[in-house]
Formats: structure tokens, sequence, C-alpha cells
């Protein structure tokens, strides 16, 4: 059955999440001014980093349509876009995770070489995808020291040999995909054991890469974050640190305080799973 987290559970208290990914190296080293504002509001987040070498650059300069990497030009800049091309360093190294962590925000996983996974995975083999769903997670505990207890696929790229590669590694929760609703994901007709905590809504940066117009996109996100809240008790609110860092500073800081209008819990996503686990009553030993 599909539920929305709060419902049913000892608390009707509606669950804001905030799930940050560090796709490019940009992202990773714009955790600061984010940090600042999570510590300011009081909300505890999830920093979602992909792991391996950051080639982001060079895809978005070669590789996208030209109507899409004008859009990019103007608002990253080609020296920004210069300065990320620098494909031996992984994304993993260059994050700050103490802050991070000591501010009580999660780290979580965000797969292995961010393009090359957005390119290929949907080809994968089953092996083929336990090998890269693998080297994530090998990438991630070297790194951190820890396991991963969330893991999202970048560019929302499932398939059932993701799916299936997933299942053998000891993860609390995924978010795999946009959906309005935590459930458990079928796999062959049977629910998997990870439950899915979804990303809820298109970013800001989305609706404008697509060419929404830069006055109305920020009050038509705020307008819809906040109506899921109301209706589900659920919103999974998903961006990059990049982006609200450096291009629109006001818009994440007046998001939260349009949804912290609804007095929700603002816990990690482990937090969050965790509870709507134990609630489920099949928590696994984790
Ligand atoms: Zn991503």
């Amino acid at each position: 059955m599909i539920q929305g987290i709060a419902r049913g559970s000892a608390t009707s208290t509606p669950n804001f999440l905030l799930r940050l990914d560090i796709d490019t190296t940009r992202d990773a080293d714009s955790t600061r001014p984010i940090l600042d504002l999570l510590d300011d509001t009081q909300i505890k987040a999830t920093f979602m980093v992909a792991t391996g070498p950051d080639d982001s650059a060079r895809k978005i300069l070669g590789a996208t349509p030209r109507i899409i990497r004008g859009r990019y030009h103007k608002r990253y800049g080609l020296t920004t876009l210069k300065n990320t091309l620098k494909p031996e360093q992984h994304l993993e190294n260059r994050l700050e995770d103490k802050d991070i962590l000591q501010a009580g925000h999660e780290i979580a996983l965000h797969g292995h070489w961010h393009t090359k996974w957005i390119e290929e995975a949907p080809r994968w083999t089953l092996p083929q995808a336990q090998e890269h769903t693998t080297r994530a997670f090998t990438s991630f505990t070297s790194r951190f020291g820890l396991q991963p207890k969330g893991f999202s696929t970048p560019g929302f790229t499932t398939t059932p040999q993701i799916t299936q590669a997933l299942q053998k590694h000891p993860l609390l929760y995924t978010s795999n995909t946009r959906n309005p609703r935590p459930h458990h994901p079928t796999l062959h007709g049977t629910p998997t054991t990870h439950l899915e905590m979804p990303a809820t809504l298109q970013t800001l940066e989305e609706r404008l890469l697509q060419g929404a117009t830069p006055n109305k996109a920020p009050a038509t996100a705020m307008r819809e974050a906040a109506e899921t809240l109301k209706k589900e008790g659920y919103l999974c609110y998903y961006t990059h640190p990049s982006f609200d860092a450096h291009l629109h500073r006001d818009f994440l800081p007046r998001l939260i305080n349009t949804i912290q209008q609804q007095e929700p819990r603002t816990p990690t996503m482990e937090t969050a799973a965790r509870e709507r686990r134990t609630h489920d009553e099949d928590t696994p030993d984790l």
C-alpha cells in the first residue's frame, strides 16, 4: 500500500525533507552558505554525493542541445564551466564532510560518475549494474568511513537491473524517483526491501532550464511545494547547492520560510525513513 509518510503514524506532523545533490565540484564547493542557512532554519538535510570523476562541464559544452547549452552558458558562465574540468579529481574527496556531519546532516550516495551513469545506465545489464553500484558504495565507504543509508540514482535513471543490483546493499532507503509519497517499489511483481523516499517536485533550476520565466517560476515552485506538503504530509525538495548558493540565492530561504509556516518536521531522509520503517515494523538490522 502506498501511504504518505506521516499518515497513520503517531504524529500527523508533516515531514519536509531537503535533499541536496552534489553532482559537480561546484556543488561540493558551495555547501558553506547552504550549511549556514540550514543552521539558521534548524533543518537537517541530506547531502547526496556522486562519487567518482566530475566531467560535467565537458558534457555540457559538448553534448547538450544548443538551446539548453545557451542557458547553461548564461547561468553558469564559461569560466565556471572550465573550472570544473578536473577529471582526475573525485567528487567525494572534494566534499567537506566533517562540517556536514558535525551539524547533524546526512551524507548519502548518489551513484558513481554522474554524467556517465545518466548516459549509460539505461542500457546496463544486471552484471554491469552490479559493478557500477558496487563501485559507488566502495568509493563512498572508503572516503567517509561509513555505509550510506540512502541511495539516489543520478538523473532518476531507474531500471529493473539497477533496482535489483541495489537489493544486495544494506540500504535503509532509496530516492530514485519523483513521486508524491514513500512506497516500496516492486521488482518482477514483488515489493523490494528498500523504502523509496522519492523527490517530490521539479527544482526551480529544472523549471528555468526548461524555459519557465524567471519572474513566475519561483512563485509557482513555492506554491506547488506548499500545496504538496499540505496534501501529502510529505515533501522532499531536491536541489543543487551550486544553484542555490550562487544563482538564485533568495529562493531557498523563501521556500523554507513558506514551508515552515506549516510547522513541519525537518529531519534527514535517513531519520524520516527510519521512523517510517519502524512504523511499518519492517526495519532491518541496519
Ligand atoms: Zn544528480
